[in-house]
Order: structure tokens, then C-alpha cells, then sequence
């Protein structure tokens, strides 16, 4: 927020001895700048130098210390704002990587109690504080707003306000646990830290998280104001009724075994810090505000050093690798500047090029939309509109938004000079043929500079770019159904495509918004080769005797979102088939594509879109059952006495096994990606960090001990070079 910005009130920067030489003594960059305004309110302005985002390090929580010092050594001051320059961050939270580096528990009790200590000075500053918040507002940065009297927001999507602690395996402890309960009362509280939420500005006032929204260009302007006229009332917060009701021990137990039964299904232990949480808020609810800060510091303690914890945390840095990658991890080419895109055609308004058309036009990107026909074109558009509205419900977007979003799609029934297009995105039904026409064709109506990118799900690259006469510039786009909810997108690089063009598909991901894994052309890329033996094998394994309840109970157990054969339900049984009967005719020395499955195709069992499958699916979105007729098509008994530790066993070496191969055959170059790959395409167990980081956590002589014994009469499960190899030498896949 800039002078100019705020013309009523006349921000003056004011230089202080006291904060000078303290300046000097820490020798380190200005993170937090002081103005004092003619009407003596104190604006604080984080602006990390150098960076697009605030952080809480342990450098910012001592500059902010700094200044209540200046400000309860300043009499005159009539009250503080808190505020951020950055252009879409307000504070992004606690310094993660000081967090996980903390080597022991001192360390970590430090850095809580640092937080701690700094936000309750600020709390009883002794005059009225207002945090003036655009852009991201989350965890600890989130905090420091609730140790204030009051918050204001502005109305931008940039701003996302919430505490998202429990998804990396921690509780807020910086007073999050404690304040907000208190602020907004405790079934809300709940709701939003163990569900780990950070909420737009309207849900967030809504639910008391903040106070006002106001437009960003007054943001400061406002709480200056607040700060004059309302003065010491700012502080006194009305006792609402029904929050000393949730206090009461009896509403308190029954909302806590309420919540914990939910959790426990739907969490089935494996993210302890979400009951953690949950005993944190509850109890120091009934505790004074230092009692339950201390509960917040114990809590982090105990879990800072859980597994999962470093493992969610690792996740969180890997996406943040996603957003600044340029091409291969490991590619050192000096990178060039690519220039944004500015317009993109996308050829397949089905299920996917409408949800790609719908996501990169609600990120202000021209698309026009090819279709064959009308028809086609007009159930693309509704799709479209469908997710709009979704949006808009959601608050994730405003109907002006929506409206704008849905404006930027113009539609096309036949072909259209694509000069203009920086990219264009073939999402056309899966069949070679077909994709080599339309790229023969797409490669004369682009221009010279454009990409032209197939959204193909496993067909090869490097043959679609034989149809045209620059095969340097054919690429895989490959996003993941449903677009608008899933981050992952691979991009696959054939043979011949030019490291420019990838240095520009990557960026095209980033810039929507959207995580880049960059793979080399091969069947299946490299999450649904993964995917395909594990659900081919849960097909093998119902064939021969295993009930659906065990084999996808097992893996349900194991931390997957969903069992291997509601998955085929879910994605069709007759594409699981195409796909599987693809990869398998490729890899046919250990993938057999299931014949229940080409069965139950003849049988119109296709799963959800047809009502029946592996379960049965109601149309009124209630939870499916699984289909007492199912078990006809057993057609042996083999696997009907395994237990599910023996099912989920096999299933699981399958993945593994096919993650080293993937590392082996150089389809990515390092485990990283194959975890962050899996995790954000498959939702595979995020807490174990992913099938390599949990093969190396088992032990990877275990993992080939007992695959050569599954090997014995089951080829299948020989483990490939690359296990045998890193096995017998004591190696793991990851070097710490
Ligand atoms: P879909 O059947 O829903 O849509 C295909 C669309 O392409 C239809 O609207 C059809 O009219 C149109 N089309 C056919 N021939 C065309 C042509 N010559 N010119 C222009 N449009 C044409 O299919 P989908 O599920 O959206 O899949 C599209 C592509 O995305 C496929 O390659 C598929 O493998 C891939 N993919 C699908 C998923 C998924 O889960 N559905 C996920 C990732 C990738």
C-alpha cells in the first residue's frame, strides 16, 4: 500500500533512532516498514525484499517485536495497522523450512514460543490494533490478524484467509488453535482448522474469520479510520450466547465424540494432527488463553517430529519445486524469457476440453473451442457454464467473474484461422488415427510459433508429431479429470520436441496455475503407468476369489482416497479396460488385462455412468454399495483367502515396482517426481510420502525380499534391476 494509495489519510514515513540502530545490531534487510500517520496510527507494511511473498521467520517475528517495542514506548500512538505491499500475498504463513530444519526439540519449542510471545505482546499492545489484509492471509499469517482486535479483507480473489496447519501434519501454534475457537466459536473453528481451510473474504466473513471487507485501494485507509473513530471499542468483542454454551462440558464431549467419529472414518488414523487438533481446541477452550497455548507448543512438539509430518511438509515443498520448474528437474540449461500466453485453442469440447477451456479462460485467457458440430459444441459450452456456477456457489469466484470467464470461450464449429493461438490443446476422442489428422491439420492453420499440444492419455507423442511437418513443437499436456480439481499436469516430451517448446509448456502450466511433473514420452507417461498394474491387479485379484469389500477395504486402510475398484467404477469400467488392455499389450511380460473386466463391458456394467459396476451407483448422489450380483464373475479361487494385508501387499509391490521402473527407464529423473507425481494424481497415501519414499521407509531389501517370494509363482512380481540393485547395496532410493 503506497502513499498514494490513501490520499484522506496522509501516510508520512518517519525515521526512528531506536529502530536504526536496532537495524544495525540485526544487520539484516528491512522485512516490516513503520509509517506513523499525522493522526499518529502506526502502519506496519511487511515487504520482504526481494521475494513475492511475506513469511514469519525468525528475522520477521523479531522486526515485528521491534516494533510493539516502538509503539508501547510511544504514547501518542493512537493504534497499529498491519498490513503487506506484496501484490497477492498478505502473510503466507510460518517459515517452513526453518520449521522442518529444526534439528531438535529446543529448537522447534523455540521458534513456537517465539511466535507466541511476539502475537500475545502485540494482543495487549493496550491500544487498538486492525490487520488490513489482500492477498493470502494463511497459517501464522492468518495468526498474527487474530492476536489483532480486528480484521478487515478485500473482496480480490487473490485473498484466501484460513489456517491449512493439519495438512502438513501440524496445528496452529501460534495462537490459531486458541483465538479463533474464541473468535468465531468451536464448531466453526473445527470445521476450519481440521479441515485444514482457507476460506475466500465472503465465506470468511460469514463465518466471523474477519470483520469487514473493504476494496483493496482502502484497505488501510479504512482501518486507519476504524482506529480514530471507534478507538478502544474496536477492542471489546460482544460475549455471544452461544459460544458459552459450546463451553459447557456436556455440549463440549458430545460435539468432540461427534467429530471424532467423523474423523476416524475419514481419516483412519493415519493424520494424527487432526485428533491432535481437535483435543488442542477443545481443551484449551476450557483453559486460560496461556494454558492453551501451551497445550499448541506441546502439540507441534509431539507431532513436528511424526513421519507424517515430514513427509506432508516435503510435499508442500515439492509443489513449490512445481511452480518454479522450467523443464526437467535436473536440465541446467540457462533459462530464457518466455513470454506469458495470451491465447490458446482448444480442438474436443468433451468432458476434458471443456474443463480445460473452462479453467484456462477463468484464468483470463482467451480460448476458442473446436468442436465437429453444433451439438458437440453446445453440450461443451453447458459442461462449461456447469463448473462456473459450481464456482460461484463455492465463492471461489464472483458471478462477474464467472460471467467474464465464461465470455473469453468462443466456439467453433469449423475450422478457424489459429494464427493468433499460443498454444493449442487437442482433446479429441483416444484414437491415433484421428489425432494424426487433426495435427497434420493443426500444424497448417498455427502459426509459426505455436505449440500444439495433445491432451492424450496414453497415446505417444513422438508418433502424433510424425503427422506434421515441426515435430519440435508436438508436446503432451496432460491434465487430469476433473480439470478444475485436479493440480497435477503432466507434460510429456517426445522425441523430438524442442527444449523451448518445453520451457514453454511448463510455464503455460504454471502460469493457469496448475503443477507441472515434465516426463518423457513413454505408454502410460508416468502416473497412469503407475496406476494401471495396481489396478490391474485388484482385478486379477477379484477374478480369482477376493471379495470388492476386502480389496478395496485394504487399500482404503492403506490411506488411498478410494479402493482400486471403485476407482474403475468411477473412471469407466470400459476406459479402465482400453487402457489397461494398452498398456498391457506394451508391458505383456507382467500386465494381463483382467477378463472380468471385458465381461462386465458385455454386460453393461460400466460402472458409474452406467449405475452398475463393481458397485452400485444411485443417481441422487448417495454413497454406492457394492453389487451383491458382482460375484458371478469370479472365475477362480486363488486369492479368496488372503487376508487384506496379503491383498494390499500385492497391490502396493506393483507400485512400487513400476515407480523404479519409471526411474530405471528414465520417464522422470528423479523420485521426487514419481512421489509428487503419484500423490497429485492418484491422491496415493500423501502421509507416507509417496510409493518410493515409502519403499525406502519399509526397506528396500523387505520390498525385494518379498517380491522374489510372490516372484516364485507369480512372475509378475520380480522386482526389476533398479530394486535388486539399490536392495543389495544398502542404497534407497532417496539420499536422506
Ligand atoms: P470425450 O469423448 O468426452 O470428448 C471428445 C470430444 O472430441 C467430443 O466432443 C467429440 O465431438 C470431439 N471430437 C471428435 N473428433 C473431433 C475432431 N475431429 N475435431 C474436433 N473435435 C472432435 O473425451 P474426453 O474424455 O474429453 O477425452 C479427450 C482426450 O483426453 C482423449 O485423448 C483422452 O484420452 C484424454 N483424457 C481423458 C481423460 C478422462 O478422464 N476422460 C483424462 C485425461 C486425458
Amino acid at each position: 500500500m503506497t502513499t498514494s494509495q490513501t490520499p484522506a489519510l496522509k501516510i508520512v514515513p518517519r525515521t526512528d533512532p531506536v529502530m536504526e540502530a536496532t537495524n544495525m545490531i540485526h544487520d539484516m534487510p528491512e522485512l516490516i516498514r513503520r509509517h506513523v500517520t499525522d493522526d499518529q496510527v502506526c502502519v506496519l507494511t511487511f515487504d520482504r525484499p526481494d521475494s513475492a511473498a511475506n513469511i514469519f521467520d525468525k528475522a520477521a517475528l523479531m522486526e515485528l517485536s521491534d516494533h510493539i517495542n516502538y509503539v508501547m514506548c510511544n504514547s501518542d500512538l493512537k493504534g497499529v495497522v498491519l498490513t503487506s505491499a506484496k501484490k497477492s500475498i498478505f502473510i503466507a504463513g510460518a517459515d517452513l523450512t526453518q520449521l522442518s530444519k529444526a534439528r531438535t526439540p529446543e529448537e522447534l519449542r523455540d521458534m513456537i514460543e517465539l511466535g507466541q510471545v511476539v502475537f500475545n505482546r502485540l494482543s495487549t499492545i493496550g491500544i487498538p490494533t486492525v490487520a488490513a489484509i489482500h492477498g493470502a492471509c494463511v497459517g501464522g499469517g492468518y495468526e498474527v490478524c487474530l492476536a489483532c482486535d480486528y480484521r478487515l479483507a478485500s473482496p480480490d480473489k487473490a485473498t484466501k484467509i484460513g489456517l491449512p496447519e493439519t495438512q502438513l501434519g501440524i496445528v496452529p501454534a501460534w495462537g490459531g488453535s486458541t483465538r479463533l475457537p474464541r473468535l468465531i466459536g468451536l464448531s466453526k473453528a473445527l470445521d476450519i482448522i481440521l479441515g485444514g481451510k482457507t476460506l475466500a473474504a465472503k465465506p470468511a466473513l460469514k463465518c466471523g474469520m474477519i470483520d469487514e471487507i473493504v476494496p483493496r485501494e482502502y484497505l488501510v485507509e479504512k482501518a486507519c479510520q476504524l482506529i480514530l473513530w471507534r478507538g478502544t471499542k474496536l477492542r471489546v468483542r460482544p460475549t455471544r450466547l452461544a459460544h458459552t454454551i459450546m463451553k459447557l462440558g456436556p455440549v463440549m464431549n458430545f460435539i468432540t465424540k461427534k467429530v471424532q467419529r467423523q474423523l476416524q472414518q475419514k481419516t483412519r488414523g493415519h493424520y494424527p494432527a487432526i485428533p491432535k487438533a481437535l483435543e488442542v481446541v477443545t481443551q484449551g477452550l476450557t483453559k486460560s488463553l496461556e494454558a492453551s497455548l501451551l497445550l499448541e507448543r506441546d502439540a507441534i512438539l509431539e507431532l513436528g517430529t511424526t513421519e507424517a509430518c515430514k513427509n506432508l511438509i516435503r510435499i508442500f515443498f515439492l509443489q513449490e519445486r512445481a511452480k518454479k520448474l522450467s523443464g526437467f528437474a535436473a536440465d541446467t540449461t540457462t533459462e530464457t524469457k518466455v513470454s506469458p500466453v495470451k491465447r490458446i485453442t482448444v480442438v474436443g469440447a468433451g468432458i476434458m476440453g471443456g474443463g480445460i477451456a473452462q479453467w484456462a479462460s477463468s484464468r483470463d485467457i482467451p480460448v476458442i473451442l473446436r468442436d465437429i458440430n453444433h451439438d458437440a459444441i453446445a453440450k461443451g459450452l453447458a459442461g462449461i457454464a456447469k463448473i462456473y456456477e459450481q464456482a460461484v456457489k463455492r465463492h471461489a469466484l464472483t458471478k462477474v467473474e464467472a460471467r467474464a470467464g465464461m465470455d473469453r470461450v468462443s466456439p467453433s464449429a469449423v475450422d478457424v484461422p489459429l494464427h493468433s493461438a499460443d498454444v493449442i490443446i487437442e482433446a479429441a476422442v483416444e484414437k491415433m488415427d484421428l489425432k494424426k489428422q487433426l495435427f497434420a491439420r493443426l500444424d497448417e492453420l498455427a502459426g509459426p510459433n505455436t505449440i500444439l499440444a495433445s491432451n492424450t492419455s496414453a497415446l505417444s507423442i513422438s508418433e502424433i508429431a510424425t503427422a506434421t511437418k515441426h515435430p519440435e513443437r508436438v508436446i503432451g499436456i496432460h491434465f487430469f479429470n476433473p480439470v478444475h480439481r485436479m493440480q497435477l499436469v503432466e507434460v510429456v516430451v517426445g522425441r523430438q520436441t524442442s527444449p523451448e517448446v518445453v520451457r514453454r509448456a511448463v510455464k503455460f502450466v504454471q502460469q493457469i496455475g496448475k503443477l507441472p511433473v515434465v516426463v518423457r514420452d513413454a505408454p502410460g507417461f508416468l502416473v497412469n503407468r503407475i496406476l494401471m498394474p495396481y489396478l490391474i491387479e485388484a482385478g486379477h485379484l477379484f477374478e480369482n476369489g477376493a471379495r470388492v469389500e476386502d480389496i478395496d477395504e485394504s487399500m482404503l486402510e492403506f490411506g488411498m482416497p478410494m479402493g482400486p475398484l471403485r476407482l474403475i467404477d468411477e473412471v469407466g469400467v470400459d476406459v479402465s479396460n482400453h487402457v489397461a488392455a494398452d498398456l498391457a499389450s506394451k508391458f505383456s511380460d507382467r500386465m494381463h488385462c483382467p477378463e472380468v473386466l471385458s465381461k462386465m463391458i458385455a454386460d453393461q456394467l460400466l460402472g458409474k455412468k452406467s449405475g452398475k459396476g463393481f458397485y452400485l451407483h444411485s443417481k441422487k448422489g448417495k454413497e454406492p454399495v457394492v453389487n451383491m450380483r458382482i460375484d458371478k464373475y469370479h472365475s477362480g479361487t486363488s486369492c479368496a483367502k488372503l487376508t487384506r494385508d496379503e491383498l494390499r501387499t500385492r497391490m502396493v509391490l506393483l507400485m512400487i515396482n513400476e515407480s523404479a521402473r519409471c526411474l530405471e527407464g528414465g520417464i522422470v529423473d528423479e523420485a521426487a517426481d514419481v512421489d509428487f507425481g503419484m500423490i497429485m494424481g492418484t491422491g496415493f497415501a500423501p502421509f507416507l510420502g509417496g510409493p518410493l519414499r515409502f519403499a525406502d521407509n519399509v526397506g528396500l531389501s523387505l520390498v525385494v525380499a518379498e517380491m522374489k517370494r510372490l516372484a516364485d509363482e507369480e512372475p509378475r512380481f520380480t522386482p526389476c534391476n533398479l530394486l535388486q540393485t539399490l536392495a543389495g547395496t544398502g542404497q534407497t532410493f532417496y539420499k536422506s
